[in-house]
């Protein structure tokens, strides 16, 4: 926990879960100054524990803190922070296969005041959690043509508590009408697709990989960006970022073109998607084999983060315990 005044970061200190004393009148529970990150930590096989990516999580979460108006974290006292709590959570970070410790960096205002305004104050709190292995049966989507998760110009691609908090409702509806989970599409025409859930999402279409080009309103995931890296030193796999449109998905299906579409987020790393439902039609896809992408590219990436292949990326970071 480390706390934000007069410009200036306090020193960080760790103290066990509980309780924390707020204002009701704090700022970031009224105007939503809130924004938080999640990463994991894994046990190598060498004994060290692994926090996988950590410089391009604090990358995104300043970002996100610069959309919301709040003071960036410092490289040092975020990795000395994680360094820090790793050393002494070590017994918390499970060994299991497909285990992990789930670590959620957040920032809030805590300025008390009751008129709409930037804080001034801020808190920096870094939560960690064991969580198993993230088995999703295979999702159900309902194509969105009604509400948006954000608007392009909007906060989207920040990880901002407001995002979420925006998406229960539209999502709680998809549920229902008997779906797992909804396929976001663009605020002006409900035409391209953004995001699926709260992950990013990825189709084997012409045996190519093809994932929605990042925008204002699409989370710059790191497990879309460690896929994307990883498929494009895969033999066979060529790779397009570009807009993709329900209609080129249905077109997919009807030509059988569409091989896989799947999700990929830090909690399922990959999430197989088995219906979306366009136009009044479920269009099924075939569950995915050992020799699909999805599940070769999980692999490796499992294998890479376990150190059981080489790290040519320097994704891992290393903490001896
Ligand atoms: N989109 C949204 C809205 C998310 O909340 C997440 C989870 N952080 C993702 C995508 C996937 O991002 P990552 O791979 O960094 O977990």
């Amino acid at each position: 926990v480390v706390d934000y005044e007069n410009g200036q970061w306090g020193s960080p200190s760790i103290v066990p879960f509980g309780e924390m004393k707020f204002s009701p009148a704090m700022l970031s529970l009224h105007y939503g100054q809130a924004v938080f990150e999640g990463m994991k930590a894994f046990h190598t096989k060498d004994g060290s524990i692994n926090i996988f990516r950590p410089h391009k999580h604090l990358d995104r979460f300043n970002k996100s803190l610069h959309r919301m108006c709040m003071p960036s974290v410092p490289e040092e006292l975020w990795l000395s922070s994680l360094k820090r709590l790793i050393e002494i959570d070590k017994e918390w970070v499970p060994k299991t296969e497909g285990a992990s410790l789930y670590i959620r960096p957040f920032m809030f205002a805590t300025e008390s005041r009751l008129g709409v305004k930037v804080s001034d104050t801020f808190k920096f709190v870094i939560l960690t959690s064991p969580v198993g292995p993230y088995q999703a049966k295979p999702y159900r989507l309902k194509v969105e043509n009604k509400y948006v998760r954000t608007a392009e110009g909007g906060t989207g691609f920040a990880k901002c508590a407001g995002n979420y908090g925006g998406a229960f409702y539209p999502t709680q509806i998809a549920r229902e009408e008997g779906f797992d989970q909804i396929l976001w599409t663009d605020s002006k025409e409900h035409k391209y697709i953004d995001e699926v859930g709260m992950m990013n999402v990825m189709f084997v279409l012409n045996g190519k990989l093809v994932t929605p080009q990042l925008s204002t309103a699409i989370l710059d995931g790191i497990t879309r960006d460690s896929i994307l890296t990883l498929a494009k030193e895969m033999a066979g796999f060529s790779v397009e970022e570009r807009k993709v449109s329900i209609d080129e998905i249905e077109q997919g299906f009807i030509k059988g073109t569409l091989t896989e579409a799947f999700g990929t987020g830090t909690a399922a790393v990959v999430a197989p998607i088995s219906v979306i439902h366009i136009n009044g039609t479920d269009y099924q896809i075939p569950s995915a084999g050992p020799t699909s992408f999805q599940l070769q590219v999980k692999q490796k990436l499992h294998n890479i983060r376990m150190g059981l292949e080489p790290d040519t990326h320097e994704w891992n970071y290393l903490v001896k315990v």
